[in-house]
C-alpha cells in the first residue's frame, strides 16, 4: 500500500470506534464538530507525504514492499539518515507549529527503534517487527499508552486498593484478555491503533502479582471491547470559530482514557506478557530514547520558533519593541530557540552506532531539551501575554469584522503597524497560542508528555557518571591542601 492520502486516512477513521465525549458516543470522529479540526490536519500533515517538491524528503523506499512510506520509520544507519529524518519532522511541525506533539511521527520512531531491538521483546521479538513492518507499509498511525490512571501513587499498580488498571485477566487459545484501564491515549480520536507499552521510567516490582500489569500489545482501535473517553473538546461548537481559535480548532489532538472491557488480544498482537524484565529494561535495551528524542526535540524547535515569530509580529504592530525592556524578552526568546536548536545538532554531531546496529542521536543534549522546554515554553507564553498587555483582553471576535459595528471596528482596532483585519487575527492568534486553553493544555503537555520530569531528572542525576566531576574536586582539594602548605 505505501503512503496514504489524507482522504484514505479519514476513511480509515470510520471504522465504527467507541469514542465517547460530552457523555455520549462520537458517530464519526471525521465529521463531528468538536473532532473535524484535528481530522483535518491530520488528513493534511498525510497529504503532505505525496507532495512533489518535497516527498522525498517525507518518504524512502519500504526495503520489503519497494513501495515509498514514511521516513520517520527509518532506520538510521548513518549521521546523515539521522539529518534526513530532522528534516522530515520539520515538515510535519512546521505545518502545525509545534502544536500538533503528537502528530504520528512519535511513535513511528519508537516502532523503528522498538523492531531494530526486536530480540529484546524475547518470545514475542517476530511479532514486533511484523507490526512495525504492516505500520509502515500501510501508514497507519497509533496512539500510545504507556500509564497506568492516576488511584494511588503512593503504591505501585499491583498495589492498589481500587484495581483500575489494564492487566491480563486469563489467557485463551487464541490470546490473552485485558481488562481495565489505561492513560493517556493523546491521538486517540485519529489513531487505527492502541499501541500499549510500559513507560520508560516507572517499572514493576518482580512480583507474581505484577506480572499480569506486564503487558505489551497493539490492537486497531476499534477491536470490540475498546472503549475511549475523550475529555470535552478545546472549543465547543458554537462558542468560537477558527477565526477566535486559529489554534485549538486546527489543533486539538485529543486526550482519551482508554477502558478494555474484557478485550482478547490475540497471540499473534502480544508484544510482552508477564516478563517483568523485558517490561522494565525495554526502552535501554533497544536505545529507543536518543531517536524519541531527537524527534520531540526538533517539534519543540518548532514550537519555539512560532512563538518567537509571533512576538516578534505583535512587537512590532504596537511598536512597544522600541523600548529595551522587550527588546530583552525577545533576546530571551532568540537565545532559547538557539539553545534548542544548538542541542539537535549536538545529539546529531555525538550519534553512535548502538549495540542493535543503528545510529542514535546522543541523549545527553536531547535530555537536556526535554528538562528545559516546558520552561521554555511557559515563559514564551508570558512574554506574549507580557507584551500583548491589554491589546489580548480586549481583542474582539472577529465576527465584529462583519457586525453592526464593522465601520467602528475597522477604525478603532488599528494599530501602528497593522490594520484592523491584520491585528485582530494577530491577536487572536496570540490569544489560542499563549492564553486559552488550547494554550493550557499545550504547557501540559509540555510538562508531561514525556513522563515525569521530577523522576526524570532524579534518574538521570542517579544515572550521570559523576565520578570523574567529584573526582576532579577532590584532585582540586589535594593541590590547594599542598599549595597552602607550601605558601602558608
Ligand atoms: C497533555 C498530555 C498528553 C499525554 N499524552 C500521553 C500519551 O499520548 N501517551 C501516554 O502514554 N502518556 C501520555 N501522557 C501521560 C504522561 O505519560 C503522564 O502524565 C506522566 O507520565 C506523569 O504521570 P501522571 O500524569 O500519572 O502523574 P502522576 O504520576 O500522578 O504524578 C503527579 C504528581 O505526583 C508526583 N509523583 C507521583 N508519583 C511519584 C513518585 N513515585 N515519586 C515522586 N513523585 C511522584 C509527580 O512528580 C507529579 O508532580 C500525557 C500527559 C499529558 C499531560
Amino acid at each position: 500500500m505505501g503512503i496514504r492520502t489524507g482522504a484514505q486516512i479519514l476513511e480509515g477513521l470510520r471504522d465504527g470506534r467507541q469514542l465517547y465525549m460530552n457523555g455520549a458516543l462520537v458517530k464519526d470522529v471525521t465529521k463531528d464538530p468538536r473532532l473535524v479540526g484535528g481530522a483535518r490536519t491530520m488528513a493534511q500533515l498525510f497529504d503532505m507525504q505525496h507532495q512533489p517538491g518535497i516527498i522525498d524528503e517525507m518518504t524512502y523506499i519500504s526495503p520489503k514492499t519497494g513501495e515509498r512510506v514514511g521516513l520517520s520509520y527509518l532506520q538510521p544507519k548513518t549521521r546523515e539518515d539521522i539529518a534526513r529524518r530532522r528534516k522530515m519532522y520539520r515538515h510535519w511541525h512546521d505545518h502545525t507549529l509545534g502544536m500538533f506533539g503528537r502528530a504520528p511521527d512519535f511513535v513511528n520512531v519508537m516502532l523503528s527503534s522498538f523492531a531494530s531491538g526486536a530480540e529484546a521483546f524475547g518470545p514475542y521479538a517476530k511479532n514486533m517487527t511484523a507490526y512495525y513492518e504492516k505500520a509502515r507499509d500501510e501508514d497507519r498511525i497509533a496512539t500510545h499508552s504507556l500509564t497506568n490512571p492516576q488511584v494511588d501513587r503512593t503504591h505501585n499498580v499491583a498495589a492498589q486498593a481500587k484495581d483500575l488498571a489494564a492487566k491480563a485477566v486469563r489467557e485463551t487459545d487464541t490470546g490473552v484478555v485485558i481488562r481495565g484501564a489505561r492513560m493517556l491515549a493523546t491521538l486517540g480520536a485519529y489513531s487505527d491503533d492502541l499501541f500499549v507499552m510500559p513507560a520508560p521510567s516507572y517499572p514493576l516490582p518482580n512480583t507474581e502479582e505484577a506480572k499480569a500489569f506486564a503487558i505489551g500489545f497493539w490492537i486497531p482501535v476499534a477491536t470490540p471491547g475498546v472503549k475511549l473517553i475523550n475529555r470535552p473538546g478545546m472549543i465547543q461548537p458554537g462558542l468560537g470559530s477558527s477565526h477566535d481559535y486559529p489554534l485549538s480548532s486546527r489543533f486539538d489532538e485529543s486526550d482519551c482514557m482508554i477502558i478494555f472491557d474484557d478485550v482478547l488480544v490475540p497471540w499473534e498482537n502480544m508484544l510482552m506478557y508477564r516478563d517483568i524484565e523485558i517490561f522494565n529494561n525495554i526502552y535501554r535495551r533497544v536505545h529507543a530514547m536518543g531517536a524519541m528524542g531527537h524527534q520531540f526535540s526538533v517539534k519543540d524547535l518548532c514550537k519555539a520558533e512560532f512563538m518567537m515569530s509571533l512576538a516578534f509580529t505583535l512587537v512590532r504592530s504596537t511598536k512597544v519593541d522600541e523600548f529595551l525592556h522587550v527588546q530583552g524578552m525577545m533576546a530571551e526568546l532568540i537565545n532559547n530557540m538557539e539553545v534548542l536548536h544548538s542541542c539537535i545538532l549536538a545529539s546529531e554531531a555525538q550519534a553512535e552506532i548502538t549495540s542493535v546496529g543503528v545510529m542514535s542521536p546522543a541523549m545527553g543534549p536531547l535530555g537536556a531539551v526535554r528538562y528545559l522546554f516546558p520552561e521554555m515554553f511557559r515563559r514564551a507564553c508570558e512574554v506574549i501575554q507580557i507584551v500583548g498587555a491589554g491589546g489580548l483582553a480586549m481583542v474582539p471576535s472577529y465576527a465584529e469584522m462583519s457586525g453592526p459595528l464593522a465601520e467602528d471596528v475597522k477604525t478603532y482596532y488599528q494599530a501602528a503597524a497593522a490594520d484592523s483585519d491584520t491585528r485582530i487575527r494577530l491577536f487572536r492568534l496570540a490569544v489560542d497560542a499563549a492564553m486559552s486553553s488550547f494554550s493550557g493544555r499545550q504547557q501540559l503537555y509540555e510538562r508531561y508528555f514525556a513522563g515525569d520530569p521530577v523522576r526524570g531528572a532524579g534518574n538521570l542525576y542517579n544515572a550521570f557518571d559523576k565520578a570523574p566531576y567529584v573526582g576532579r574536586i577532590n584532585t582540586l582539594l589535594e593541590r590547594f591542601k599542598l599549595e597552602d602548605q607550601a605558601w602558608n
